[in-house]
């Protein structure tokens, strides 16, 4: 039965980003109250500072690259440089266009948004601006921040992603701090855009999250492109003078930068908002959850970046959506966090989904792997892309990994998220026929090989 009270809601949800939205719009289609507490702007983090914006940054960075390489494709064309103001009015639009779409949608059905800082004063309630919103459960959905490291401030020319999404101008050299996927993503921006740019990444390669092999392959593609990286390299300080940032690192190297990007990870919004006091056990500075992301506090759930895990939008979205289905007693499947897909969106794209062959080597008994070349790929050549899709399959089982690399390769994730998720064996995808000239094609072409059928494959 749903609450008829003005400040009693079935649930009530802190926080209005990927997850939290996600999670009110499921509920309400599944006719329950909610209310659903942004201090910001609807959306969080992946519409206004993340996904949207820097995906925008990268498709003008494409076609700044076009422009530069039209003569490889016999068309003539010069890249005479990039007007700060002109992307972010685009990337802007683009936002804008989405933010008023989702407000729309949030209104359309029956969430009551409450705008302000909210903060969990009960276990099943958060007071906003003096007013005490009263959940039959609440949920967690306050996402996460960009950390720096100890001893070095956000200011002048030394930024977080944050900031470096409102640029006005294109900074001629820039060093990033962090070779994970934020790090690597806006060094591919910048690098298109005009910058000199070095990576700097204490692992011993850059996304060191990814196969080993995918991350090779993208340090031989940033070697190509004039990316700098510098890899199991520790960073020791940042000074700045003037406009310029004096970047030192532990093997005694300074490197001179007109911008200094921050990206060493993103930490948990959950310190001062109540969750600890309301007995919700954190640890370091995470909401801890089981696998139907309920917390240690009966009626309280946590979603999206607060809980340990992948930091990704459509995680926030899937948990969202899980959690609504819980509380309206659909007793949803769990979400088996291997099967998310992942894609880091630089130049050459990445994307994969399940174990990487290190991972796989662990947890089955016998792995067999098979790397299918771009290269014998027909629309891959035509775009003049280098790659690969590796395939981690258990001997004589299913797939349980694909890790891809090359141009505008992220599209191709969709099918590669069903192989893994419905555990096809490579037989299965190998009799699916898939279109030809596509980069899909490929990912047929590397089942038709695991399948013992090769077509166009070199041994
Ligand atoms: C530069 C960058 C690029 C990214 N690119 C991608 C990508 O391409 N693909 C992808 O999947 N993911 C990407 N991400 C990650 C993605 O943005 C996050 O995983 C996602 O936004 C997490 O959703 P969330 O709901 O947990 O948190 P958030 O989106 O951070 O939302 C949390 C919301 O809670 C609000 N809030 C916090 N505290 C309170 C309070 N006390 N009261 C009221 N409201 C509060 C905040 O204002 C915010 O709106 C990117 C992130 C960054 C920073």
């Amino acid at each position: 039965m749903s609450a008829t009270d003005a400040n009693s809601f079935d649930i009530v949800i802190l926080g209005g980003g990927s997850g939290g939205y996600a999670c009110a719009l499921r509920a309400a289609e599944l006719g329950l109250t909610v209310a659903l507490v942004e201090k910001g702007k609807l959306g969080g983090t992946c519409l206004h500072m993340g996904c949207i914006p820097t995906k925008a940054l990268l498709h003008a960075a494409e076609v700044a690259d076009t422009a530069r390489e039209g003569e490889q494709f016999g068309v003539k064309t010069t890249f005479e440089s990039v007007d700060m103001s002109g992307v972010n009015a685009y990337k802007n639009g683009v936002v804008e266009r989405l933010y008023k779409g989702l407000q729309g949608l949030v209104k359309s059905k029956s969430i009551e948004l409450v705008e302000g800082e909210g903060r969990l004063v009960a276990k099943n309630t958060v007071e906003v601006a003096g007013r005490q919103l009263v959940g039959k459960n609440v949920v967690l959905a306050t996402g996460s921040y960009a950390k720096s490291l100890p001893g070095l401030d956000i200011a002048g020319k030394i930024m977080t992603s944050e900031q470096a999404l409102f640029l006005d101008h294109v900074p001629a050299r820039v060093v990033v701090l962090g070779g994970g996927v934020i790090g690597v993503e806006f060094a591919s921006v910048f690098k298109s855009f005009g910058s000199e740019v070095t990576i700097i990444e204490a692992l011993p390669r850059l996304v060191a999250a990814e196969d080993e092999a995918i991350s090779k392959q993208l340090e031989r593609a940033f070697r190509k492109r004039k990316i700098s990286f510098q890899t199991g390299v520790k960073f020791s300080g940042a000074t700045q003078s003037g406009d310029v940032v004096q970047v030192s690192l532990e093997s005694g190297e300074t490197i001179e930068a007109d911008l200094l990007l921050v990206a060493v990870g993103r930490g948990p919004v959950t310190a001062g908002l109540g969750y600890e006091e309301a007995g919700v056990t954190i640890d370091r500075g995470f909401v801890l959850t089981n696998e139907r992301c309920q917390t240690n506090v009966d009626g309280i759930y946590a979603v999206g970046d607060i809980v340990p895990g992948l930091q990704l939008a459509h995680r926030g979205f899937g948990q969202g959506i899980f959690v609504a289905e819980q509380i309206a007693g659909l007793n949803p499947p769990v979400i088996d966090e291997m099967g998310i897909p992942r894609v880091t969106y630089c130049e050459p794209e990445i994307a994969s989904v399940g174990y990487t062959e290190t991972q796989a080597r662990e947890k089955f008994a016998e792995i067999e792997t098979y790397d299918y070349n771009l290269g014998g790929n027909g629309k891959s050549q035509i775009l003049a892309t280098q790659g690969f899709i590796k395939l981690v399959r258990q001997k004589d089982g299913p797939v349980v990994g694909v890790h891809m690399i090359g141009a505008r390769i992220g599209e191709q994730v969709g099918e590669a998220q069903l192989i893994y998720n419905w555990e096809a064996l490579p037989s299965d995808v190998a009799q699916l026929i898939h279109a030809h000239p596509t980069q899909n094609e490929a990912l047929g072409e590397a089942h038709l090989a695991l399948a013992g059928k090769p077509l166009h494959a070199h041994a």
